[in-house]
C-alpha cells in the first residue's frame, strides 16, 4: 500500500504523538494523520473524528480504500463526544482550526468527561493561540513543546501540553508569544511577528486618518507594537 506523504505541518504535528499510541484526531478531515501513522505501524488504535459530512465521508474512504478499519475508526460527531471511555485514548490532536475553536471542543469535552486528563494535548491553531494557552493554564495543561513552522508562505504554530496536578502560571509574555517560541526566538517566530508588526501598522494608519481617532485603542495597538518590537529584537 502506498505511503501517504503528510504535509511539513502534519508531519510535524506527528513527530510529537507517540509510538503505539491511542490517538483521537479530531477535526480529521481526510483521516491523513492517523492513515499515515496506521501505515508505519506506530499507532495502536486511532479514532478520526468530523462533524462535516463531507470530510467524514472522505476519511471513512481513506480508512476502507488503505484496509486500516481495524486500527482506525471514523466516527461522526461534534469535538470529543466520539471518544468513549473504553477507547483508551492516550493522545489527542486537535490541527487545522482556530485557537477559539479548538479551546471550545476541549472546554466541551471537559463538561462532557470525555477527558481524564491524562491524555497529552497535541494542538495546532491556525490563529488564536493566545486563547488557547490562556486556557490550557486555566485548566492546569503545562505547554511542554511548541514549535513555529512555515509551509506554503503560511506560519503555523504546534503546542504540544499535558494535563498537571499543580497551578500552572504563564505571563501575559509568554501566552501572546508561548513560552517556548519566545525563547527560541527562530527566524519564522521573528517572521511571524514582523507580519503582525505590519497589520498593526495598517491599522494605526487607517485610524489616524480618522478626525476622532480613538486614543485609547491608539496606545493600545503602540504599546502592542512596543512589545512585539522589544521581542523580536
Ligand atoms: N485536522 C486536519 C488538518 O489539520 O489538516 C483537517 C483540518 S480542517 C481545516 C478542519 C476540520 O475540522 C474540518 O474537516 C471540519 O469539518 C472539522 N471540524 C470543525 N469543527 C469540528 C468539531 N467541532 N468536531 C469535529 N470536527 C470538526
Amino acid at each position: 500500500m502506498e505511503s501517504i506523504q503528510l504535509s511539513k505541518r502534519l508531519k510535524r504535528v506527528a513527530s510529537y504523538i507517540p509510538n503505539n499510541a491511542r490517538l483521537a484526531d479530531i477535526g480529521s478531515d481526510h483521516a491523513y494523520l492517523p492513515c499515515s501513522l496506521a501505515l508505519k505501524g506506530d499507532l495502536e488504535f486511532a479514532i478520526a473524528g468530523e462533524v462535516v459530512k463531507g470530510p467524514y465521508d472522505k476519511a471513512l474512504n481513506e480508512v476502507q480504500s488503505r484496509n486500516l478499519e481495524e486500527v482506525i475508526e471514523v466516527r461522526f460527531g461534534d469535538g470529543l463526544e466520539v471518544i468513549e471511555s473504553s477507547d483508551h485514548i492516550d493522545t489527542i490532536t486537535i490541527c487545522g482550526m482556530g485557537g477559539a475553536l479548538i479551546r471550545d471542543i476541549l472546554t466541551r469535552g471537559l463538561s462532557l468527561n470525555k477527558l481524564n486528563r491524562t491524555e497529552t494535548l497535541i494542538l495546532q491553531p491556525n490563529v488564536g493561540e493566545k486563547t488557547l494557552r490562556t486556557f490550557l493554564m486555566s485548566e492546569q495543561y503545562k505547554i511542554v513543546a511548541e514549535e513555529i513552522i512555515e509551509e506554503n508562505d503560511k506560519i503555523y504554530e504546534i503546542i504540544v501540553a499535558i494535563p498537571v496536578e499543580e497551578d500552572i502560571v504563564y505571563s501575559d509574555h509568554a501566552l501572546t508569544f508561548g513560552p517556548y517560541l519566545s525563547e527560541q526566538s527562530s527566524d519564522t517566530f521573528k517572521k511571524k511577528w514582523e507580519q503582525v508588526l505590519d497589520k498593526l501598522a495598517y491599522v494605526k494608519n487607517q485610524m489616524n486618518k480618522s478626525q476622532h481617532p480613538d486614543e485609547r485603542k491608539l496606545e493600545k495597538i503602540n504599546q502592542e507594537i512596543e512589545h512585539i518590537k522589544e521581542t523580536i529584537q
